[in-house]
């Protein structure tokens, strides 16, 4: 089998994920490129922290080189348009072939990112099993003060949402100065973050995954 071109429209919270398991997926042979506008990556949940003078805008700012594993190729362009029947991209530095649009939302950006890069793997690779998006999120209510509130849960449960709401506290704070912490750290300090994210998840009882 000849090697597929795989492009991931956008470089945030979805892009980024969804390029990194993709390659973590795919075999050398395949090529996965991300394409944003823009080389600087901002972490978009720690903007209401440079409102409010708590981080300045470069703390939050990342080269988006340093956020995808090697072998995720990166294109800095501006996307024009999509054809989906032609699978074109068409961009300001000229047209792609073999586009594939990814999903938008929140915390589902990562979530939906997984899913859809493990199916286009295994539609590319043949094997594998069918990855089914769970639904499963959370999410920080910034309250002030150094306090936040944290919701998770099933938000595509039926007939409702299932998404209880604890009360604020400085304790779901410091969980999403954790999470800015995994997105944007390097090395030891983004393994401490996942790892502490992981523990405090599982004695919470918090739904979704890292
Ligand atoms: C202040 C704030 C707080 C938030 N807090 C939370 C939170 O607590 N929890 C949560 O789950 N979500 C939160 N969100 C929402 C979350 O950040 C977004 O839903 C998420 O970033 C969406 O991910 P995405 O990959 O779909 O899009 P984005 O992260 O917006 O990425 C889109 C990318 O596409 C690029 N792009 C756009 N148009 C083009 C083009 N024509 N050509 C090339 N590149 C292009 C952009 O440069 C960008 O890098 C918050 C958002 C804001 C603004």
């Amino acid at each position: 089998m000849t090697g597929k071109t795989v492009l991931i429209l956008g470089g945030g919270i979805g892009g980024i994920v969804t390029a990194n398991a993709m390659r973590d997926r795919l075999t050398s042979k395949h090529r996965v490129i991300l394409i944003d506008k823009r080389m600087d990556y901002v972490f978009s949940p720690s903007l209401l922290w440079v409102m409010v003078g708590w981080r300045r805008p470069e703390r939050i700012t990342k080269d988006l080189r340093r956020l995808v594993r090697p072998g995720v190729e990166i294109t800095t362009t501006q996307v024009q348009e999509i054809d989906p029947d032609a699978q074109m991209v068409m961009t300001s530095s000229g047209d792609l072939a073999n586009g594939k649009p990814l999903p938008k939302a929140g915390v589902f950006a990562e979530g939906q990112g997984q899913t859809v890069a493990l199916r286009i793997a295994e539609e590319i690779e043949g094997k594998g099993r069918q990855a089914e998006f769970d639904g499963l999120g959370f999410c920080w209510i910034e309250t002030g003060g150094g306090m936040a509130g944290f919701a998770s849960g099933e938000f595509y449960a039926e007939p409702d949402p299932v998404v209880p709401l604890p009360h604020a506290s400085r304790m779901w704070h410091w969980g999403k100065i954790l999470f800015e912490k995994y997105w944007l750290g390097q090395g030891l300090t983004r393994l401490m973050a996942r790892t502490m994210l992981r523990v405090g998840s599982k004695i919470l009882g918090v739904s979704g995954s890292l």
